[in-house]
């Protein structure tokens, strides 16, 4: 069977992607409808941005406060959703409260506070774990995460929807597998003791998307393997068969 050209256009490789997500979610017999995909245009310009956004990739992830200002300004006519996936300052919480509609790496009580003070309007956060804990990481330390937690549903204006944690930088995608199953069993036991909802699970990035895929993941954080220059590694995570990325 022949194959098409080898494409590196945001398109081609969106749809490589999706294929890997939609085989990952039939492995496990999950819905991969229920999956959904972040952009993450950190040292991203414009341009690809708006290409994604033309292809229905509607979130947009930033790790830093800063580059994200220039960026919501100039894309704010195609209103995408903007939310900040990197460590949050607490003297930018103001910032990031008016600018994102999520944060997603809430990691101290003290966090929570500057930005409950700041929100003028309701914001969606998800409490950042790391769940290998793993030295020298961000994200709060499981045994952290109760106390968080309890400072966020404190809160009039911050609405507790999930999970995040990024998944060890070393080791391969079979390497995050542990932590990603931790951290939805971390979530599975807040709901129980909590009674709160929680549906949001953000875990998987270029290289270990399909791992979080099987392991529960409701939002993927993909970066690289939609917009860089892909090597091996994120080749790897699109499975076999997948068309080769410029
Ligand atoms: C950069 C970044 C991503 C995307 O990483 P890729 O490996 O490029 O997919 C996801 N999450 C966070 C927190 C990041 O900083």
């Amino acid at each position: 069977m022949s194959r098409p050209a080898p494409d590196g256009s945001i398109a081609a490789r969106l749809s490589a992607v999706k294929a890997a997500i939609a085989q990952a979610a039939e492995r496990v017999e999950r819905d991969p409808g229920s999956v959904r995909i972040v952009a993450v245009t950190k040292g991203v310009g414009l341009e690809p941005i708006r290409e994604a956004l033309a292809l229905g990739l509607r979130t947009l992830g930033e790790n830093r406060v800063q580059e994200a200002l220039a960026k919501i300004e100039a894309l704010a006519d195609e209103s995408p959703q903007w939310h900040l996936v990197g460590h949050l300052q607490s003297n930018k919480a103001r910032q990031a409260a008016e600018r994102f509609s999520m944060v997603q790496s809430i990691d101290s009580v003290h966090l929570v506070e500057a930005l409950a003070a700041r929100a003028q309007r309701p914001l969606d956060v998800l409490i950042e774990v790391n769940a290998g804990e793993e030295p020298r990481k961000t994200g709060a330390r499981p045994a952290e995460v109760d106390a968080i937690m309890r400072a966020i549903t404190a809160s009039p204006r911050l609405r507790l929807l999930g999970l995040m944690a990024i998944g060890p930088l070393q080791g391969g995608p079979e390497a995050a597998r542990p932590v990603f199953r931790r951290l939805r069993s971390i979530r599975d036991d807040l709901r129980q003791r909590f009674s709160l909802e929680l549906p949001e699970l953000s875990m998987g990035m270029s290289e270990d998307f399909p791992v979080a895929v099987e392991e529960g993941a409701s939002m993927l954080r993909l970066g690289r393997v939609l917009f860089a220059a892909s090597p091996d590694r994120v080749q790897a995570s699109l499975g076999p068969g997948a068309l080769p990325l410029k």
